[in-house]
Parts: C-alpha cells; structure tokens; sequence
C-alpha cells in the first residue's frame, strides 16, 4: 500500500518521518503505515487554506451541500469498508464500527442540507429609516485536533459543520488512528471542493497539534481529548484571542432507582459501561444504585458481565473488543490496582487475556462497595472499569451523581416520571438520559457537557454554527 501522505493544498504530500498503525486485535496485523507531519507542513498547510479561502468563504450554499453530500454519501456506500478499517485500527466491534462509519456518513448530509439553511435576521432600526441586517459569516481557517476513540464520528461533526459555514480546514487526527482520518481526506479530495479548503496533516500532537494552536492565521481551534491537554488548547488558544471549542473527558453518572425495570438498568449499565471497551467519553463509570434494588442489580450485572464476549474486534459475535493501545491498557490496570488499595471490591473481571493472537485485551471489571470519593469515581479510567455505589435513595443519587468534576451525560433508570423529571431537571450534565445508556446520541442534535467536560459552544446539530461562523451587524441608511 506504501505510505499514506498529508494532504496539502490539494497535493499528496510526504511526511518528515512516518508511523505503522497497528492492529490492537492482533498486534502483528499492520493497517498501513501513515506519514507524520511537522511544523512546516502545518505552516505550508494554514498558507494553501489562506490562499483558497477568499473563495471557499464565499462559495454558494449549492457548492458546500454538493461537496458535503458526495462525501455522506460515499461513506455511505462504503460503511462497511470503513466500518472494517475503524475496527481494525481502533478495536471496537465491527457492529460498532459499521455504526460509526454510518453516523459519519448522516452527519455529512445533515450539515449538506444545514449549509443551505445558513439564517440571518433582518430587523427594523431603533432610528428611523434605518434597516439591521445580522448575517453569519464563516470564521476563515478552523484547526481541528480530534481523538483516537472516534476515528471517524469525530472527525465528521467537526470538519462538515467547518466546511458547511463557509470555512477551510486543517485537520490533524489522533497519531493511533490516521486510517480513517486518511480514508476522509481522500474522498474530500474528490468531492470538489478547492484546493487547500481542506488539508490533512498528521502526526503528533506535541508537534502538529501545537503549530495549529499557534498559528495566527488560524481563527478558531475546535479539539476533542483530554481535559490536560485541552486546558493547553485553550490557553494558547485565549493568548492570541483565537476562537476555542473543547469537548474533553467524562465519570458520567449512571443512577438505578429501587422503582426501575431490573433488565432496563442492567442493559443500559452494561452498555454503557463496557461497550467500546468502556473507551467513550460518554461511557457510565459510575453506577449509582439505591440500596432496595443494589443487590439484584449487582448479582445481575456480575452474571451478564461474566458472558460478555471479548475477542478480536473483527470476530463475529464479539461484544468487547480490545483495549486501543498498550499505554491505555496500562493505565487501566493501574485503576484496578488502585480500586483494590483503595478498598472497592473487585465482583468479576480485570483479567488480562489471551486470544488466539496477542492483542489488549482486558476482561471488563465491576467494583462494588464504592465510595464517590475514591479516585476510581473521580478520576477519568476510560477503559472498561465501572464501580457501584450503594445509596439511600433519591436525593443521595442526585446528589452523588453531580459530585463529580466533570458533567458530559448522566443517566437514570426508573419508571417514576417524578424522579425521572427532577433528573432531566437537575443533572449537572450536558445530556441526560432516562432508561437509555449515557452513550448512544443522534447525529442532528447538540452534542457536549458542562464542568470540567466542555468549553464554549456546543458542537452539532444547527447548534454548531455558533462556533463555525462569527456575527456580523449591518446598518443601512438606504
Ligand atoms: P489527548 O488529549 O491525548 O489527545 C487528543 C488530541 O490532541 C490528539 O490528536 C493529540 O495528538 C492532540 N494533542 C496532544 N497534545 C497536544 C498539544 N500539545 N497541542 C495540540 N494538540 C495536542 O486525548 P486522547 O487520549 O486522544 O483521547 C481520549 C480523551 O478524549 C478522553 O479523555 C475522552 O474522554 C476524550 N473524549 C471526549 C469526547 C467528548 O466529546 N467530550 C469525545 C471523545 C473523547
């Protein structure tokens, strides 16, 4: 297959050096090897959407929905493929992969059609014979920093809003996942779009990322990661007054009420807990269950967690896939060793296993007898280790549940509309959930948190034009 290039300025472009872009199912699986950018790539990168700009920012809402829609649509057709690469480079189960490469696909067509509805208000002057006209114009050059554990959802909600208002992008992707990075830049390139609207430049974020957040030309930087880093975005960010979007880590609540449906609570636990490996920023960790149902639903959680199938993400029949890397896989054991000093009590898994190929895999883990102010419900694991938390009742789940620094989902299981409407009320959380995992969104309407988990405007839905355009206000005497 030879080395995957950066796009620049609509060239295939190579890299200072390059990277294999392993399998973490069967770690002698190689996906492809992938070129690394540098600060002058990204330099070269920000001068081709300079030089392309005054035309993109000015294109008819016509030529934005053609480009947006040929892209949804190929991914579209090609779901399957793609949903295949995701898993492979990434870990999540083929279903999960397929699901995610079809999101993508759904949310370049919605924002074709948003780029045809971009609104404006015309108002009648205070001072007579005078009109107000508010328009949203695109920002100029966006920087998109996106992370390993939506190889192509993530992408796609940053980079089709960017292009549907009007802007031109430089898109870096998580170094552990540039296949599906790589497979978007090469269907943009034939989409239609004008040369340098849109460039890839991959490679590391202490090096790539950090010559999008410091380049003047650069109008607004939206990132996806973790909250360290994102504080770093966002600083360098405000020191040139640059536009900054962060959607970052989560310890989402899950709580169960002693009135809920036990299968619900258990499903929508599991899934959220564990599916994807536990590696969603939506993902629940923290299952906070009132102590007339906590044993049942305990006893019922060790059971289902004991027959979940974790095996190679590609397999047929697999729920759990394999931890993304070795670094993440380190991480998560270091959690369970520090669950068990800390007093929790490990119910089932934690494992480390062996497949038939050498891979990350980790047998999903419950603890129980927990206590909110352990570091494992305070701190983000994001892998697949979730803890229970026994309380009284109502008012101590809520309570618990917005204990935490962060507030990207919370999720309730009861079949009391009282609870669940005080919920949805008082959740400290950007998205709440009644019945449904805390993961699992739709893909035309806004997406963020609150607290620690995101900074400045919301991301989809027709809510994204707040960050991909600014205001303009126009008087005229005529
Ligand atoms: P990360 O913060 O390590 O990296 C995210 C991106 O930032 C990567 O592309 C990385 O290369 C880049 N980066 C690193 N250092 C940089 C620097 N100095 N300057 C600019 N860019 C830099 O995060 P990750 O490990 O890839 O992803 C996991 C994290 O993402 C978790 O915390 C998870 O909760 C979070 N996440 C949040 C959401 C959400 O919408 N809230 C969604 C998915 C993931």
């Amino acid at each position: 297959m030879g080395v995957q290039k950066n796009y620049i300025g609509g060239e295939w472009v190579d890299g200072a050096a390059e990277r294999d872009n392993i399998n973490p199912s069967d770690l002698s699986d190689v996906v492809g090897t992938y070129a690394h950018a540098d600060a002058a790539a990204v330099a070269s990168a920000v001068e081709a959407a300079r030089a392309a700009a005054p035309a993109w920012n000015r294109s008819t809402p016509q030529q934005r929905y053609d480009a947006l829609e040929f892209v949804g649509n190929e991914i579209m057709a090609r779901r399957e493929e793609l949903g295949r690469l995701l898993s492979r480079e990434e870990g999540k189960t083929l279903p999960e992969g397929i699901g995610e490469a079809t999101r993508a696909a759904q949310i370049f067509k919605f924002f074709a059609g948003e780029a045809l509805r971009i609104q404006g208000e015309k108002l009648q002057s205070v001072r007579p014979g005078i009109d107000v006209e508010i328009t949203r114009e695109p920002v100029g050059i966006v920087g998109i920093i996106t992370p390993w554990n939506f190889p192509i959802a993530i992408p796609a909600w940053k980079i089709a809003p960017a292009l549907a208002y009007g802007n031109c992008v430089v898109f870096k992707p998580a170094d552990l996942v540039p296949g599906c990075a790589w497979a978007i830049a090469e269907i943009l390139s034939r989409s239609g779009l004008p040369a340098g609207a849109f460039n890839l430049v991959m490679g590391r974020g202490s090096v790539v990322g950090e010559a999008i957040l410091t380049n003047p030309a650069i109008g607004a930087v939206s990132f996806t990661g973790s909250v360290d880093t994102g504080k770093h975005v966002a600083a360098t960010c405000a020191a040139r007054l640059a536009k900054v979007q962060l959607e970052m880590g989560g310890k989402n609540p899950m709580v169960v009420l002693d009135d809920a449906d036990l299968g619900v609570a258990v499903g929508a636990a599991v899934n959220s807990a564990f599916f994807s490996t536990g590696q969603r920023c939506t993902a629940s960790s923290r299952l906070i269950v009132t102590e007339g149902i906590h044993d049942r639903f305990v006893e019922a959680m060790v059971e289902r967690i004991k027959t979940l199938k974790v095996d190679d993400a590609l397999a047929a029949g697999t729920e759990i896939g394999p931890v993304v890397d070795e670094s993440q896989l380190a991480q998560d054991m270091k959690y369970l060793e520090i669950g068990k000093g800390e007093g929790a009590k490990l119910a089932v898994g934690g494992e480390r296993l062996n497949r038939g190929k050498e891979g990350f895999y980790l047998q999903p883990a419950l603890f129980t007898e927990t206590t909110n102010d352990m570091r494992i419900n305070r701190e983000e694991i994001f892998g697949p280790v979730a803890s229970v938390i026994r309380v009284k009742g109502y008012d101590e789940a809520l309570a618990v549940a917005n204990d935490t620094s962060f507030g990207l989902s919370a999720g309730i299981a009861t079949t009391s509309l009282k609870y669940a409407s005080d919920f949805k009320r008082n959740a400290e959380a950007g998205m709440v959930m009644v019945n449904l995992p805390t993961a699992g969104v739709d893909y035309h309407v806004p997406f963020g948190g609150r607290k620690g988990s995101s900074y400045g405007p919301r991301e989809q839905g027709r809510y994204a034009a707040e960050f991909y355009t600014v205001v303009k206000t126009a008087y005229t005497q005529p």
